[in-house]
């Protein structure tokens, strides 16, 4: 085999508490995550030397600043990988939006090169590897729906959501990460996820349930800055969103929906300058 591809998926949080703020600058968190449709398509090809990253978005570092590039250069050291790469992304998940979409390419240029080169390595392994190229990988190469705690490393499986229709909307503004976090006051939050709740809700499969207890207290960041995340969030619950909420760290906003056809009409209802729009669905991995 000289040529493999692999989907990239996205990711959501369905809830994200900020527990402590560690002298080390991490924060101990405690997420639900959850996988869904949304992709990128990552090819991998051996070539005779070197590595090389293209990627249809040019907003996105080709060599060594994509996430991308750094995943294969561990593997090749790690095990020894005796030919060069070139890996293709086709980027479809947006950027820097509280989707993990870097992270999700790392994942699955993990997977593909221990496909292409026939490695054998087991998830757990891939997942090791992964913890070293960033917090969200090793979520990204288990997917589905995934409680997270610690600093995002201490992964529990939980059982896989219905199939559970949702509207993605990632305004087309730049929130970055690090000001989320740098302005993160822990007294500002009044209300926080009950994860228990959260986790009840997921085993009886009971999306309602689910969608009622979302809280991301990120949002107590974002919101009263971009007044573009609250407005999204009512139109959703409006137009028949179970629940509605901020994934990450922003701009994206997604609801959930128990009703297809309902999610269907959101979408349509939803389309807007000012945000691109996805209908998508919750997956198993
Ligand atoms: P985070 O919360 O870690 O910032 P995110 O999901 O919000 O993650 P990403 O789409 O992963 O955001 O992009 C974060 C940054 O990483 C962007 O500024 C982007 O330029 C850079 N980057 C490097 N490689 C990639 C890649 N393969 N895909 C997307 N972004 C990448």
């Amino acid at each position: 085999m000289d040529f493999i591809t692999v989907k990239a998926r996205a990711k959501l949080n369905l809830s994200l508490d900020v527990k402590a703020k560690r002298p080390d600058g991490y924060h101990e968190v405690c997420m639900v995550m959850q996988t869904i449709a949304l992709h990128d398509v990552v090819s991998l090809e051996k070539t005779e030397r070197g590595l090389e990253v293209t990627c249809n978005n040019p907003k996105i570092p080709m060599g060594n600043g994509n996430i991308a590039y750094r995943a294969a250069q561990i593997m090749v050291e790690k095990y020894e990988i005796n030919s060069g790469i070139k890996i293709t992304i086709d980027k479809r998940i947006p950027v820097a939006a509280g989707l993990a979409g870097g992270s999700a390419d790392a994942a699955a240029v993990l997977k593909g090169i221990n496909a292409l080169f026939s490695l054998g390595l087991q998830q757990h392994e891939l997942m090791d590897v992964g913890k070293c190229i960033g917090a969200d990988v090793p979520f990204c190469i288990k997917g589905g729906t995934v409680l997270a705690e610690g600093i995002g490393e201490i992964l529990t499986e939980l059982v896989p959501l219905p199939e559970m229709s949702i509207v993605l909307v990632t305004p087309k503004i730049e929130v970055p990460t690090a000001w989320v976090y740098n302005n993160l006051d822990l007294n500002m939050i009044q209300s926080r996820p009950n994860t228990y709740a959260i986790i009840n809700a997921v085993e009886k499969r009971d999306i309602n349930a689910l969608a009622k207890n979302m809280i991301n207290v990120l949002e107590t960041v974002t919101v009263p800055r971009y007044g573009i995340i609250e407005e999204i969030k009512t139109r959703l619950v409006n137009l028949g969103a179970a629940g509605s909420i901020m994934s990450g760290s922003g701009p994206s906003v997604f609801g959930v929906f128990t009703d297809a056809q309902k999610a269907k009409n959101a979408y349509s209802e939803m389309k807007d300058d000012r945000w691109d729009c996805f209908l998508t669905h919750a997956e198993k991995s």
